[in-house]
């Protein structure tokens, strides 16, 4: 199924990168990316104190990249017809139907059967995770099929991985199953008595960091021998959406910070460095927002695109250009929902370190903010975690509002600000509209102050009402969206020199 709802709030933000990197591979830094909007810099375009660069470099590569998303990924328990065979016998006098689909039911031999699939299921699962919670790995192993010897790995580095990471909960309970998911050759192969495919719920808690749990829906394949019922595959049939666990992906580092958690698939990166990065977000957050959020991110390395996408349920390329998202990992966006940080490994090991901290600065923004869960409109969103990014690490307009001052230049002011489609990864003003955004919330700050730009922003954040923004700019800003806009017009003029 398809993810039921998405936000794309994707930014494009101009990012510097500190050029020690293209000191060092030698290759087209940016050649292999998809990028068309990226230009030289000198190094007097930088304000003086910004970036400390080696000298032996000289120009500076500006990329614009989009910084992040702040999505809410809802899938997993989305995925309609998981929900029903488990818990609750079929009504006797329904129709025939297919287990596994909503609004049809079964006879009483299938939804018997159904039960005591389901019941042996959750047997194992129900062992598998009270080996986690007590660390023992014997237990753990003995739910997997000994004949399936490429899962057996799997499942050890699942356990290893479990392992490592501060969980407070990890549940798995047997949602559904669909005795036709497996194909007649895959269950020859499995062989045994009988084997299937179901729905598996995992939830799980970061101590520290998550206020719930975060959960997924993962296939779980069964097989019976001799009597005995184990799981023999963790990852058939994953449709699209459906998100993955990361740390069913491959092996994790886990490095923790004074406000970080850094869980990475990759083993080239130094997770240490990045949860360095990741706490100075957080500070950084903090002294524009203030202190009062949890202060904690957790942040994925996946090495891979894949990987990201894996993790985010999403087709593959979706988020070449996007350095990083922001996703709620949970069935239903809500706020306490636990939130993860998930970096593009390839955007971001070209960024440097710098650019990371913008990333991360920005993404930590949307984190503090509840992003994924809030009514604020995306220019808001997106211009006030622009904001927050560079006032941590400031970077000259004219390289952060590159586009924007272009098409000013070339007469076009923008109309209004930024309407959501305009922060689409596959609108063609990406860059205009992040830059635009921003400096709308640079006005706010710089007019009215800092803090009602804080204020302006948790009174829209906070408002129950449809009529929220206009009420915002009334009581917080005293003026009207229109008036502002006409002032940021000129506000823009004046930046772009015209
Ligand atoms: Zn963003």
């Amino acid at each position: 199924m398809a993810p039921r709802s998405a936000k794309p709030v994707s930014d494009q933000t101009t990012i510097l990168i500190p050029a020690q990197h293209a000191a060092g591979g030698g290759a087209p830094l940016l050649g292999n990316l998809k990028l068309t909007k990226l230009s030289n810099l000198k190094l007097s375009n930088l304000k003086p104190g910004n970036l400390r660069l080696p000298a032996n470099l000289s120009p500076v590569l500006l990329k614009r990249v989009a910084l992040g998303m702040a999505v809410v990924v809802v899938a997993g328990a989305g995925y309609a017809g998981l929900r029903n065979v488990a818990n609750a016998p079929a009504d006797p006098g329904g129709a025939h139907g297919h287990n596994g689909v909503p609004g049809q039911s079964q006879p009483p031999d299938e939804a018997a059967e159904g039960v005591r699939r389901a019941v042996e299921g959750e047997a194992v699962l129900q062992r598998m995770a009270d080996a986690v919670k007590t660390d023992s790995r014997g237990t753990f192993m003995s739910t997997i099929d000994p004949q399936a010897k490429a899962f057996d790995d799997q499942a050890r580095t699942v356990f290893n991985n479990l392992g490592k990471l501060p969980l407070a909960t990890f549940q798995l309970r047997y949602v559904s199953d669909d005795p036709g998911a497996l194909e007649p050759d895959r269950k020859s192969a499995l062989g045994g008595t009988e084997s299937w495919l179901a729905q598996v719920e995992v939830s799980w808690q970061l101590t520290g960091y998550d206020a719930k749990p975060a959960r997924e829906t993962m296939p779980v394949t069964f097989v019976t021998r001799a009597g005995t019922t184990y799981a023999a595959s963790f990852s058939e049939r994953f449709v699209a959406g459906q998100r993955r666990p990361i740390w069913a992906l491959g092996a994790i580092d886990v490095a923790k910070g004074t406000h970080s958690l850094v869980i990475s698939l990759n083993s080239q990166a130094n997770a240490d460095d990045y949860a360095a990065v990741a706490d100075k977000a957080v500070e950084s957050v903090s002294k524009v927002w203030g202190k009062n959020w949890r202060q904690k991110t957790v942040i994925y390395l996946p090495s891979k695109q894949a990987e990201m996408e894996s993790v985010l349920g999403a087709q593959p390329g979706t988020y070449t250009q996007i350095a990083a998202v922001t996703m709620a990992e949970l069935d239903t966006p809500q706020a306490g929902a636990p939130v993860r940080i998930v970096a593009n490994p390839k955007l971001f090991d070209e960024l440097g370190k710098q650019g990371r901290r913008i990333v991360l600065t920005h993404e930590t923004t949307h984190v503090a903010s509840t992003a994924t869960a809030s009514p604020v409109p995306l220019w808001l969103a997106e211009g006030f975690a622009d904001y927050v990014a560079f006032t941590a690490v400031s970077v000259q307009d004219e390289s952060a509002a590159k586009e924007l001052f272009k098409s000013i230049r070339a007469g076009k002011v923008p109309k209004g600000l930024p309407p959501p489609d305009a922060f689409s990864a596959s609108s063609t003003d990406l860059a205009q509209s992040y830059e635009a955004a921003w400096l709308a919330c640079r006005l706010i700050g710089e007019r009215d102050g800092q803090a009602k730009l804080v204020k302006f922003y948790r009174a829209v954040h906070t408002s129950k009402s449809p009529t929220g923004l206009a009420d915002a700019f009334r009581t917080v800003l005293g003026t009207t969206e229109q008036e502002f806009v006409a002032d940021w017009q000129k506000y823009l003029q004046r930046l772009a020199g015209v």
